[in-house]
């Protein structure tokens, strides 16, 4: 029997916080008790704020809490190949369209829309629906505007997709969601609306990345922040689409800092660089994080 595949999944554009840390330990730990694998993937596509100097400063952390992870290390950079593949086959199905709007026009339009107090649909993040106008353009002004070089983004076409491929679509819950949603769990991805799949000069996003990454290094199991508990709903619907395996997910709880709020990347105080040069010691970490 092949061994499961586990993976620590951040992007270097911060440093590691104690979410993170508890993350990347739950993963190890799961990892080790299964005899699986453990993989590290730097999530970079965002070219303008990931660095090098943040990448080591994560294989440091990592490293300093006693982890270790198979080499090499996937930079999901390097692989945009696959992405445009991906979202090649999906457009060659008609299920994307180029979406023109800025975010100033989409608000504009959802705030004239919303000015007869008819509230706007919003996703399970709280953002407000991309407007159906692109969706329905025709394919000569896609054409022209696209040949005009104006920007736009890859979006799902949500509707086609889900009647295409939506039916039935749930996943295997370890952990839970945040109303305690456990076990098989059904997905929604149609609360997503139109998803970006991919932009101009990226050819991928987040879920199409996360999907076709965690297949070609053959995830079996994705254990991640219950921040991204409903994120899961697109990713099955992706990987329905791209003819994927479905990984088992575990959404755990998160690190919250002392007044009950998310901790950032930008929040020095709870980084692990800052704790260790504070004089913590790794044990002192899996302690605040409760894993001790
Ligand atoms: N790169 C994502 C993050 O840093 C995690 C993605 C995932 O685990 O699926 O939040």
């Amino acid at each position: 029997m092949s061994r499961p595949v586990f993976r620590f999944a951040p992007s270097p554009n911060g440093h590691l916080h104690l979410g993170h840390a508890y993350s990347a330990l739950l993963n190890f730990a799961r990892a080790e008790a299964a005899g699986g694998r453990f993989l590290l993937r730097l999530e970079d596509i965002d070219t303008q704020r990931c660095t090098p100097a943040f990448e080591r400063a994560i294989f440091e952390d990592l490293a300093w809490l006693g982890l270790a992870w198979e080499e090499p290390v996937r930079r999901q950079s390097e692989h945009l190949a696959d992405h445009r593949a991906a979202l090649e086959s999906l457009a060659d199905e008609g299920l994307v369209y180029p979406a023109f709007m800025s975010r100033g026009a989409a608000r504009a339009h959802i705030a004239e829309a919303e000015a007869d107090g008819t509230p706007w649909p919003r996703d399970p993040d709280g953002v407000p629906l991309y407007p159906a106008v692109d969706r329905q353009r025709a394919d000569g002004e896609r054409r022209r505007r696209m040949a005009a070089g104006e920007p736009f983004a890859w979006r799902l076409d949500m509707a086609a997709a889900t009647a295409r491929y939506g039916a039935g679509l749930d996943w295997q819950e370890a952990g839970a969601g945040p109303h305690g949603e456990s076990g098989v769990v059904a997905a929604r991805p149609q609360d997503w609306g139109d998803v970006v799949l991919a932009r101009k000069e990226t050819p991928t996003s987040y879920h199409l990345a996360v999907v076709v990454d965690d297949a070609l290094q053959g995830v079996t199991d994705v254990v991640r922040g219950r921040d991204l508990f409903h994120a899961t709903a697109v990713h099955r619907l992706l990987q329905e689409m791209l003819g994927l395996p479905a990984p088992r997910y575990e959404h755990h709880r998160l690190v919250l800092d002392a007044s009950g709020h998310k901790l950032s990347k930008s929040r020095g105080d709870t980084g692990i660089a800052a704790l260790r040069a504070a004089g913590a010691a790794p044990a002192d970490i899996r302690r605040m994080v409760g894993l001790a």
